[in-house]
C-alpha cells in the first residue's frame, strides 16, 4: 500500500450549514493526518481549472457558481490528508457523487441534497485517483503551505508583494531581530 496525499474540499454548502466540524470528525475515522488546511475564496479561474474535466457537461456553469459560493457563502475549506491508501479511504467515507444514491451513512448521504433546480449539493470534494490528487493538491496548495510533501519541491527567490501585521512585534521574514 502506498503512502498518498489527497485533496478534500468542504464545499460552500458544508460551510454555510456549519458542517466543517462534523465532516472533519467523520474523516478522522480514517486515522490519516491532516498536513494542510485553509479557507479559500474560490475564483472563477480556480473553479474552472479544478473542474476542467467537466467543461462539456450541461451542469458545468451551475457547478462553477456552486463551488464559487454564489448560492451559499464565498468560502470553502481545503484540506490535504496524508497516509496509507489515503485516496480510497477518504472517497469511501465521502460516498457517491449523487447524494441521493450515496450510502446514507457516508458524508454525502448524510449531508448532501439535490436542489429543486437539480444542483448536486454534496458538501465535500475528494480526489478520485493518484493522478487527480497530485494535480489538485498542486492546484490548491503551495508546497510551503503543507507540513509534509510527497512530490518534489524546488524554491526560488521572487519579488512578491507580502503583507505583514501593522505595528506589531511579530516575526517578519528577512528581519533578524524581533525580540
Ligand atoms: P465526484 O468526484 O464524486 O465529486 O464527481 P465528479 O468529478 O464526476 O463531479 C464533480 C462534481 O460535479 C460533483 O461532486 C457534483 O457536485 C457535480 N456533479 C457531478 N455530476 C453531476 C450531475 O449529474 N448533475 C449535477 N447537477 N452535478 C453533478
Ligand atoms: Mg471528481
Amino acid at each position: 500500500m502506498a503512502v498518498e496525499q489527497t485533496l478534500v474540499l468542504i464545499k460552500p454548502d458544508g460551510l454555510v450549514k456549519s458542517l466543517t466540524g462534523n465532516i472533519i470528525t467523520v474523516l478522522s475515522e480514517t486515522e490519516l493526518k491532516i498536513v494542510g488546511a485553509k479557507i479559500v475564496q474560490v475564483t472563477r479561474e480556480l473553479a474552472e481549472e479544478h473542474y476542467q474535466h467537466l467543461r462539456e457537461e450541461k451542469f458545468f456553469n451551475e457547478l462553477i457558481n456552486y463551488i464559487m459560493g454564489e448560492y451559499h457563502t464565498k468560502r470553502i475549506m481545503a484540506l490535504v490528508y496524508h497516509g496509507e491508501n489515503a485516496i480510497k479511504k477518504i472517497r469511501r467515507i465521502v460516498g457517491a457523487t449523487n447524494p441521493e444514491e450515496a450510502d446514507p451513512i457516508s458524508i454525502r448521504g448524510k449531508y448532501g441534497r439535490i436542489t429543486s433546480t437539480g444542483i448536486y449539493e454534496n458538501a465535500v470534494h475528494a480526489s478520485e485517483n493518484a493522478k487527480e490528487a497530485e494535480r489538485e493538491i498542486k492546484l490548491w496548495f503551495r508546497p510551503d503551505e503543507l507540513v509534509h510533501t510527497i512530490y518534489p519541491v524546488e524554491s526560488a527567490v521572487t519579488e512578491k508583494q507580502t503583507f505583514f501585521w501593522k505595528e506589531t512585534k511579530t516575526w517578519k521574514p528577512g528581519k533578524k531581530s524581533d525580540a
